[in-house]
């Protein structure tokens, strides 16, 4: 019996929410008593495999064929599955990101496995196997049991943190026939985003609402941003408007995120938006009405004008 992490890359790189996810897995393994294995698909060069070792990593199966550097979902799935097969996982890790969000209810059904998605602790008891996640837009916290014998679990970000450990990592190529009946997708030209930071990996956010008054307004939200290598967001009427994409869009029916960093500009603070923002480590809110709901959720708040505070912010982070 062991516990199986699905650490993802980027262009064979890994970003902190893998570093998070093994992280967790290494607490976990250690609190069932068991060894954790790491597998990363597609090709990662050795020194970011061992890099994992810093986070508790000590043995890290590898399919390294280079057709599957881009994600494929049934196919990255059945890769998870036949190595969570493999090593006799009971657990099967993996972070609640978009590619884990579309690989771990393959692995699920592929495994006959219950899933819990956006898990947020450690679980809270392993007989009967129960973990605690947020419900009803993070008013509430549920608990979970699965009963299935193997589990899936995707881990939120953000919320556990990174362990501290110095493993040597013994790295081994997992063997497995690749199915490419899976390829059900193939990307024919890839664009990368120059200069935008992506919202969702993003660790400072930049966001505003209707207290911008209009599109053309936007000007100071971008130039905070810059100044703070930060994401920009936005409220649902923002989008919905048109003034910005539909992709900066964050709440209920938006983004979820949990940046090290949210600034609210100009942002009431309804419930469903903050359903979207509750997991930040850092709220900060601008607005003119000191009652906006806003303020119960931020840790700092300005009572002022967006227009006014957002430069000298700017100013203020520019000259530090
Ligand atoms: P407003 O509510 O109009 O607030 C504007 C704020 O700006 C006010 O607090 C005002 O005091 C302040 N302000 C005005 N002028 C200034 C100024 N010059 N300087 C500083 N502050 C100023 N919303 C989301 O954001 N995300 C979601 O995913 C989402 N999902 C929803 C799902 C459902 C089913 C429903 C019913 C609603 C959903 N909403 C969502 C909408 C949500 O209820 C709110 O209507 C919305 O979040 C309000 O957006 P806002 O704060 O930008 O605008």
């Amino acid at each position: 019996m062991s516990v199986i992490a699905f650490a993802k890359n980027w262009n064979g790189k890994f970003k902190n929410s893998s570093f998070e996810l093994v992280s967790y897995t290494k607490a976990l393994a250690n609190q069932l008593n068991t060894n954790m294995v790491v597998l990363s698909i597609g090709e990662v060069a050795e020194e970011e495999l061992k890099l994992l070792g810093n986070y508790g990593a000590d043995k890290v199966l590898t399919v390294s064929d280079p057709q599957l550097n881009t994600l494929t979902s049934r196919a990255y799935a059945d890769i998870v599955a036949k190595a969570a097969e493999s090593v006799g996982a009971e657990v099967i890790v993996l972070s609640d990101n978009n590619s884990g969000k579309a690989i771990a209810p393959r692995v699920s059904v592929k495994l006959k496995a219950g899933l819990v998605a956006a898990v947020q602790e450690l679980p809270v008891s392993f007989e009967p196997f129960v973990v605690k996640k947020r419900v009803f837009s993070g008013k509430a916290f549920g608990h979970v049991q699965i009963k299935s014998d193997k589990k899936v679990l995707t881990i939120a970000k953000n919320c556990f943190g990174l362990l501290e450990a110095s493993c040597v990592v013994a790295i081994e190529e997992f063997a497995v026939d690749i199915d490419t009946s899976l390829f059900k997708v193939k990307i024919v030209e890839e664009e990368e985003q120059k200069d935008k930071v992506i919202l969702s990996d993003a660790d400072v956010v930049v966001s505003a609402g209707r207290g911008m008054r209009s599109p053309e307004n936007w000007a100071p939200v971008e130039e905070l941003a810059e100044v703070l290598g930060a994401a920009t967001a936005c409220s649902r009427p923002v989008s919905d408007e048109g003034w910005r994409g539909h992709e900066e869009h964050v709440g209920q029916t938006g983004k979820v995120i949990a940046p090290n960093l949210y600034i609210a500009a100009g942002i009431s603070g309804a419930i469903q938006h903050v359903a979207g923002i509750s997991r930040s480590k850092c709220i900060v809110a601008i607005n003119t009405d000191p009652e906006a709901p806003i303020f119960g959720v931020a840790d700092y708040g300005i009572v002022g004008d967006v227009m006014d505070v957002l430069p000298r912010l700017t100013e203020a982070f520019r000259n530090s």
